[in-house]
């Protein structure tokens, strides 16, 4: 088992359904009065809420964040954009949970974004693309270590949790 896995598991259940991943309600998002859109389609599709915190984003977390991004020519505007009001941090817990929820994401490119995804239905070009989601499981371990301490995510039992997983 990769050494992530071990660490935030909740207080039950097999670690494959412990999967989390880091989601950022973007702050065009925030102003757009979408937090609830965004929030209800991970709620819908089953995944736990194990963190969530609303917060204006320093350039010490984004610089972290998107450090591999670093050099690339859009990348001051990224910050002025992430950094330009409150944004809405989560983590969503569950069974394939990053590769799921880069799927109701969407494409980067929110012209590329299907139909039915966050994007391609909230979003119109890249730069605006309304949320974040964690691309592997180990990024998701590093990104949610920027944004939460461990004591802020929450373990939880899902009473739902026959009915979504099986017994
Ligand atoms: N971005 C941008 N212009 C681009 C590519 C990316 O402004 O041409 C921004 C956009 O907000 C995107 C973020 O940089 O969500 C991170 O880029 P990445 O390629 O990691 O896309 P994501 O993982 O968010 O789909
Ligand atoms: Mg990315």
């Amino acid at each position: 088992m990769p050494v992530w896995s071990s660490l935030w598991q909740g207080s039950s259940g097999t670690p494959e359904l412990q999967e989390k991943t880091l989601v950022i309600v973007k702050p065009d998002a925030v102003q757009r009065r979408l937090v609830g859109d965004v929030i209800q389609r991970f709620e819908r599709r089953g995944f736990k809420l194990v963190g969530m915190k609303l917060l204006q984003a320093d350039r010490d977390i984004l610089d972290k964040h998107y450090h591999q991004l670093r050099q690339k020519p859009f990348y001051p505007a990224l910050l002025a954009y992430m950094s330009s009001g409150p944004l809405v941090a989560m983590v969503w817990e569950g069974y394939n949970v990053v590769r799921s929820t880069r799927a109701m994401v969407g494409d980067t490119n929110s012209a590329e974004a299907k139909p039915g995804t966050i994007r391609g239905d909230f979003s119109m070009h890249v730069s605006r693309n309304v949320v974040h989601a964690s691309d592997s499981v180990e990024t998701a371990h590093r990104e949610i270590g920027f944004w939460f301490h461990r004591h802020e995510l929450v373990a939880w039992e899902c009473g739902d949790r026959e009915y979504t997983y099986g017994p």
